[in-house]
This record gives C-alpha cells, sequence and structure tokens, in this order.
C-alpha cells in the first residue's frame, strides 16, 4: 500500500460535479458560489500567481481568515505552486520564520489589516492582496502580467505546513496532490459522503483538519461546504438549520462549548445533521455521550495528523459499531503498533502507533535527523502511544512527543523555553502542559530570574504576547528559586508540570 503510484490532484478531486450546483456558502455575506464559480475562480488566480512569476515548487504564503479567499486561494496556489497558509493570528516574528523558512516567493493577505504578516513580510516579497465581494467574486491586488498555470500532477507538493517538533524549530511537511487526495477519499469513503451533504466548516483552514476533512472530502463528493468567518458557538444551530447541514467536524473544545451551551437550558434543534465528527484532541467518553444525548445523532471520534495528510482511523457510521475512548479502526491507512526496537506487537500490547499508506509523507524537509527518527521499518512513527483491540480499534493511551494540545492547537513547549530565555532577566525557563477543562491542555511555565531581576509575572507574559500567537503564550508563569528536578537532578517537562499540579510525576 506504502508505494502505491498517486494518481489524483486536488484539480480532478473538484472536476467531476456539476457546474450549477453550489460548492460553498458565506453565511455572513449570504454568498453562495457555484463549482463552476469555484473552478474558473482558482484557475484564474492560478494564473495571476503565474503572472508574478510563481512555478511548480514555489512556497505561496498565506494568512488569511476562514472564507472565500483563503478556499480559492489555497486551491489556486497549489495549482500554480505550493500553498504555505499562516496562521493569521502569529506575530511578526513568527511570520518571519516561517515566511523564512518555507523560502515563500509571494504572501498573500486581505487588501486591510494583518500588520504582523505585512510588516514581516517588509520589501522581501510581493505582496498579493485577495478579497471577495457579497456575490462570490474573488478579487485579486498587485501587479501581475497575465499568466497562465499549468496543471499539476499527483507528484507535485500542493501544500507545506509545519508540525511541531520536539526543538523548537517546527518540522516542515511537504504534503503532494496525491497524498491529500488519497486522504480526502479516505475520509468520503468513512462517513459516505455524497452530493446531498452540506458540511460546517468551523476549523481553521491553515490546518490539515479543516482545509481536508470539512473542505475538500465536501468539494470532492460534490456537497455544499459552509463557511462562517469562525466558530461561535451562540448561532451555531441556526447555522446548522438555515443551511440544512448534515455533519461537521470539530475539536473537543467546540464540542464541549456546545454541550455547555444545551446543559444550560438551550436543546438544539439539530435539523438534517446525520452526525458529528471528532478529531485532533481527544474527546472523552463523557463528552461523546453528552452530545449524543443533547444532539441526538451519532458522534464518530476520528485520529489525525499533519504528517499523514490528516485522518488515520475514525470510528464508523452505525450500523458499524462506535466505541467511546477509541479513535475507531484505521481508515484506508495500516495501523500498526510498535516497540522502542521497531518489532510490530500484538492487540492489547501497548507501543508507538506506527503508520503506512499512500497518504503519508515520505519525508520532512530538509531534516535528516527528523526523519531517521521518524521512519522504522517502512512505517512511519506517529510519536503517539496506543493499543489495537481484537477488533482493530484503535485507543490512544498518552505522547511520546513533546507538544502541548491546547484545543487541537499543538504548541512546541520548547519555542516557548527558547523565548522565555530571550528576556534578559529569565537565567532558566521550562514550559509544561496542565490539564484544563475545556482546552484539554493549557500552557503554563516555570522560571528563575537572575539575580537583582524585578521583572514580575505580569511583565513576562506581557513579553510572550507581544511576540507569540496567543494560543501559544503560557496563561501562568510560576516564578521560583528552582525548577523541580527527578531525583537524579535532571530537568524533565512531566516532573515540573506534576510538582505544580501537586501531583506525583
Ligand atoms: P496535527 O498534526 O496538528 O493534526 O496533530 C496530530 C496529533 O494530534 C496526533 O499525533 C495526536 O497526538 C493528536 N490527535 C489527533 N487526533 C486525536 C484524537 N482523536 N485523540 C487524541 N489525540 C489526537
Amino acid at each position: 500500500m506504502a508505494n502505491m503510484p498517486l494518481s489524483q490532484t486536488l484539480v480532478d478531486l473538484i472536476e467531476d460535479a456539476p457546474g450549477d450546483r453550489t460548492a460553498i456558502v458565506l453565511p455572513e455575506d449570504g454568498a453562495k458560489v457555484t463549482y463552476d464559480s469555484l473552478r474558473r475562480q482558482v484557475q484564474a488566480v492560478a494564473d495571476h500567481l503565474a503572472g508574478v512569476g510563481i512555478r511548480r515548487g514555489d512556497r505561496v504564503a498565506m494568512a488569511l481568515p476562514n472564507g472565500l479567499p483563503t478556499i480559492v486561494g489555497f486551491l489556486g496556489a497549489a495549482v500554480a505552486g505550493t500553498a504555505a497558509p499562516l496562521n493569521p493570528g502569529y506575530r511578526e516574528e513568527e511570520f518571519k520564520f516561517y515566511l523564512q523558512d518555507t523560502d515563500a516567493k509571494v504572501l498573500m493577505l486581505p487588501p486591510q489589516g494583518a500588520e504582523d504578516a505585512r510588516r514581516a513580510a517588509g520589501d522581501r516579497m510581493p505582496v498579493v492582496s485577495i478579497s471577495s465581494d457579497a456575490d462570490g467574486t474573488l478579487h485579486l491586488g498587485g501587479d501581475a502580467s497575465a499568466g497562465t498555470a499549468s496543471a499539476p500532477s499527483a507528484d507535485d507538493i500542493a501544500l507545506v505546513l509545519h508540525t511541531s517538533g520536539s526543538t523548537g524549530r517546527p518540522k516542515r511537511v511537504p504534503l503532494k496532490h496525491g497524498n491529500l487526495a488519497v486522504s480526502v477519499r479516505n475520509v468520503v469513503d468513512t462517513y459516505g459522503l455524497s452530493p446531498d451533504d452540506v458540511s460546517l466548516c468551523v476549523m481553521p483552514l491553515f490546518h490539515v483538519h479543516g482545509l481536508v476533512a470539512s473542505l475538500l472530502a465536501t468539494l470532492a463528493s460534490g456537497g455544499t461546504v459552509v463557511v462562517p468567518a469562525k466558530f461561535n458557538a451562540l448561532g451555531f444551530w441556526r447555522t446548522v438549520r438555515d443551511h440544512d447541514v448534515t455533519w461537521y467536524s470539530a475539536v473537543p473544545t467546540m464540542h464541549q462549548m456546545l454541550v455547555a451551551r444545551a446543559k444550560g437550558g438551550e436543546q438544539p434543534d439539530a435539523g438534517r445533521l446525520r452526525f458529528i465528527r471528532s478529531c485532533s484532541a481527544a474527546l472523552s467518553p463523557e463528552t461523546m455521550a453528552l452530545m449524543e444525548q443533547a444532539f441526538g445523532v451519532p458522534v464518530l471520534e476520528a485520529y489525525g495528523m499533519t504528517e499523514a495528510s490528516h485522518q488515520m482511523a475514525s470510528n464508523p457510521l452505525p450500523p458499524g459499531s462506535r466505541k467511546a475512548g477509541s479513535v475507531g479502526p484505521g481508515t484506508g491507512v495500516r495501523i500498526g503498533i510498535m516497540d522502542a526496537e521497531g518489532r510490530l506487537l500484538a492487540p492489547g500490547e501497548h507501543g508507538e502507533i506506527v503508520i503506512q499508506g499512500p497518504n503519508v509523507i515520505e519525508g520532512y524537509e530538509n531534516n535528516p535527523e527528523a526523519n531517521a527518527a521518524s521512519f522504522s521499518n517502512g512505517w512511519f512513527r506517529t510519536g503517539d502511544q496506543g493499543f489495537l483491540d481484537d477488533r482493530g480499534y484503535l485507543t490512544l493511551v498518552a505522547r511520546i512527543k513533546e507538544l502541548i494540545n491546547r484545543g487541537g492547537e499543538k504548541i512546541s513547549p520548547r519555542e516557548i523555553d527558547e523565548l522565555l530565555l530571550t528576556h534578559p532577566q529569565v537565567a532558566e525557563a521550562v514550559a509544561f502542559g496542565v490539564a484544563h477543562r475545556m482546552w484539554g491542555e493549557e500552557v503554563a511555565a516555570a522560571v528563575v530570574l537572575r539575580e537583582d531581576a524585578t521583572c514580575t509575572e505580569a511583565d513576562l507574559l506581557a513579553f510572550c504576547r507581544e511576540r507569540m500567537a496567543g494560543f501559544k503564550c503560557p496563561k501562568t508563569i510560576h516564578l521560583t528559586q528552582t525548577i523541580p528536578r527527578t531525583a537524579t537532578g535532571k530537568i524533565q517537562r512531566r516532573v515540573v508540570a506534576a510538582a505544580y499540579a501537586g501531583q506525583p510525576a
């Protein structure tokens, strides 16, 4: 399976639906975009990018909120070159890193705002402004002579994203058109998506969860995707009913926000909803039960990661049985459990989750150490720990890789240590995750100040907020004389985390 030739591109995925069908609905504007219009506008963006000199493999960075410009910009960039979507919430220093690391040749931004991204681009690269009006027509700014982008092939890199590494430096993940197309097909098959389906996209479109599951799987099945600018628990069920939404995918934090409102007395009418998908962080069996009770539809937990072009496993729709606490069987992806020596383990035995399939990357870009550590005997090591049961259902039990999963957003604690250590009054810093009711995990840090230091916790929090996207910033900083250590005197994050949680490590 790992060596199956890749055959499809993102262009192929959106090619078949009848031209007059609605592909995208922008609920705030009331705009509807047909498949015909989508295909034309994607080619127009690709041609525009070709006009500014973008060639196959050139990276087109973008920092855009969810909306039509993001979708068409992403697809157009993947046709002309390689799309490199970035979190629009990053601060200037973060944008500088990502633009440089991806070697971006151009940056797509909204016509107004996005000041941090604009400053980071400076005069190092042209900025193409991209916006849309209320009838779903896209507008592109910037100088471009007429260009023509040729069709990509399945082996071309459509998308580069970053994943948090165990060092402060994120790893660059190149996803080919063919990898993405396979993953999209797996999602379509798992949930039997059809042209009758309407998905509600509440996940950000700079991450594989939103791009592959909510957006591309819907477009590939000829359905309609409803794309609000952001998740809003308040108007959520009205949007579901107004647009005849049949399913949505989200992180557990969003599901919990909806459950909290339902518990407050607002029992929603779920309209045509036929299932809810949860992915990117652990869904507790309690939340799953409360959701099924309150919303009256099956809740299917899935398991995804960027390096697998998103989905690896999912609980099936009825009549298949779903197992609370498990992420279900592999979905077109082979899943094994491996020990530290590279041996595959039997059902029930705990070890590292490893995967194989044409959706999985062949390697990180420009990172031989990460590649050597991540592949064993033809399997990709996920850095997650778990076990398979006799039916092939996978359960995650822990993480080997060092990251904080805050409501599905992955944060490298090292990156926070490194930022805190650049503060002139900080001598030692260790960031760690703490359990949080709504986010799953939240970021905290322990800091030892230099002698005679005068700064306070609030000063350090403000220092982080100026230099880092809000979701990564520690919410608590413990100023201390010494960092808690293991019995042998080593600093280990889990020991530090346990000391502040008042628990044994
Ligand atoms: P990302 O690359 O941002 O999609 O993050 C991938 C990681 O998210 C996985 O390696 C897991 O650690 C975590 N993850 C994804 N889905 C789940 C899930 N259903 N339960 C627990 N963790 C998950």
